[in-house]
């Protein structure tokens, strides 16, 4: 892998983070909405779901709702980017998308976890070579 490799990889990391920020935002965007402009409508949801007596918990779960859905998404990132070789050591599949083991990879060509090689060629070096 070159360093170019590994920095779309880590490109494409980091454009996945997207979804969990736009789930966040258009959920709370929805449920401000949904409470400030359908009130009448929620309490008889909260009603219809926790009775009557506690028909202002529909707010305190559709906060939960909102916090499952998030972590959910964030978690469908972090699968969809462990499936991505270019991310993981080969050696010991240490996982290298934090911001300190990115800086290792980049300046070093070796992985934060067992310090072996994982940048088979530098950019420098092809450039080198094509010089030639
Ligand atoms: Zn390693």
């Amino acid at each position: 892998m070159t360093v170019d490799e590994y920095r779309q990889a880590i490109a494409r990391y980091r454009r996945l983070h997207i979804w969990p920020i736009a789930v966040f935002g258009l959920g709370t965007s929805g449920l401000l909405y949904a409470v400030t402009m359908y009130p009448a409508e929620m309490t008889k949801l909260g009603t219809a779901l926790f009775g009557a007596p506690n028909a202002d918990w529909i707010r305190t779960a559709s906060l939960f709702v909102l916090a499952i859905a998030m972590l959910a998404t964030s978690a469908a990132v972090h699968c969809v980017a462990k499936r991505d070789r270019r991310l993981s050591c080969s050696h010991c599949n240490e996982f290298l998308v934090r911001e300190a083991a990115i800086l290792v990879v980049i300046a070093t060509g070796n992985c934060t976890g067992c310090g072996r090689q994982v940048i088979t060629s530098t950019n420098e070096d092809d450039a080198e070579v094509e010089d030639f």
